[in-house]
């Protein structure tokens, strides 16, 4: 069996003993004779996998019955549209920090459906840092505060959690959620798409704490009601079944890692191990971002010409390392190293960098 290093944006690599689980329970999941995607989302079984994952993300999360735990559709995307739908007022404005392209995704829904007001952004230096709280503008009466824990695209990530100045506090983490210990208690509302630390596509994690649920509107249609999410598990409708059982296998790899704890552990060693090659050869690996914004996820960098790119790309993936291209959008080559990838993929990575180097003097 031939796995290669998988450092693809989204959907990414998921550990290798969850596929293996997978694999061992899909025709028969535990005795009923059939694979979990066969059975009724109102048996047991599922009832099991359903209980099981929101209680995991509870502990992992840190967070108590104050807090719901949902499984929705429509990814990190919808809950653009679904946060303005349900928490902004008549003539109220949601505030939001752009960071990029999923930031100003959020702003074009927000501006749909309602306005958006733009607390703070990076956009004139191209988006190369995460503004600090002096640099934010937060309305009193804005119904909430809007940022995106990580930049996927842009390379750039918070590490610091904003002062939403009484605000409820709404964050898209799809490409850095239980990637490091973080206070979850200081979010109101937390949601992400499985495909990058979690799972599989097809599901979005959502963590919601119950005072802002009791503010959201009830007037609008039930799929698009963060209430009818809480009041029926998750088991309004349909569930996607299969993301949701992966994504419960992923929360017990994380908690046999040591929790938040042990996955920072390894995220700081990865992250360190590549950066040190970008910072022993700046002429040559060429960081796209400030360093205190750097992302520990999607470390983004230019080379010295985009042939040197192609080739650095074409190479790597010959040797086994996927997925090194930059997004369409800006270039280059990205090294996402979400939770899944293990120590060794960073390291190894970091010697075919050196070698790549010596053998293609720019
Ligand atoms: C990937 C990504 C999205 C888009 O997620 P979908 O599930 O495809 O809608 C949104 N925000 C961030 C930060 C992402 O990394």
């Amino acid at each position: 069996m031939a796995r290669v290093f998988n450092f693809n944006p989204g959907p990414s690599t998921l550990p290798l003993d969850v596929l293996k689980k997978v694999q061992e329970e899909l025709i028969d999941y535990k005795g009923t004779g059939m694979s979990i995607i066969e059975s009724s989302h109102r048996s047991p079984e599922y009832d099991e996998v359903n209980e099981s994952a929101m209680s995991l993300a509870r502990e992992i999360f840190g967070l108590g019955d104050d807090y719901h735990v949902l499984f929705m559709t429509g990814g990190a995307s919808s809950q653009f549209a679904l946060i303005p739908l349900n928490f902004m007022g008549e003539g109220q404005m949601g505030a939001y920090v752009d960071t990029g392209t999923w930031s100003t995704k959020a702003i074009k829904e927000a501006n749909i459906i309602g306005k958006a007001h733009l607390a703070g952004s990076s956009k004139d230096d191209g988006y190369t840092f995460i503004p600090k709280q002096d640099q934010l503008d937060i309305p009193s009466d804005a119904a909430y505060l809007h940022i995106t824990t990580n930049n996927t695209i842009k390379g750039t990530q918070y590490h610091y959690t904003p002062d939403s100045k009484g605000l409820p506090l709404m964050a898209d983490m799809s490409s850095d959620i239980a990637s490091r210990q973080l206070d979850y208690t200081k979010f109101d509302l937390v949601y992400a798409g499985a495909q990058k630390n979690l799972g599989p596509s097809g599901v979005t994690l959502v963590l919601i704490k119950d005072s802002l649920l009791q503010k959201a509107k009830t007037d609008l249609p039930s799929m698009f009601m963060y209430k009818t999410y809480a009041d029926k598990k998750s088991l309004y409708n349909t569930p996607p079944s299969f993301s949701v059982y992966v994504l419960k296998l992923v929360l017990e790899w994380i908690k046999g890692q040591g929790g938040l704890a042990g996955v920072e552990k390894i995220n700081r060693a990865k992250q360190e191990r590549i950066y040190q090659m970008l910072d022993l050869n700046p002429d040559y690996f060429k960081g796209t971002v400030q360093e205190d914004s750097r992302s520990w996820m999607n470390i983004t960098l230019r080379m010295p010409t985009e042939d040197l790119e192609k080739k650095f790309i074409a190479e790597a993936k010959a040797a086994g390392f996927v997925g090194l291209k930059g997004h369409r959008s800006v270039g280059g080559v990205r090294v996402s190293l979400y939770n899944a990838m293990p120590l060794e993929g960073a390291e190894k990575l970091a010697e075919f960098m050196d070698k790549f180097k010596k053998d293609n003097p720019a």
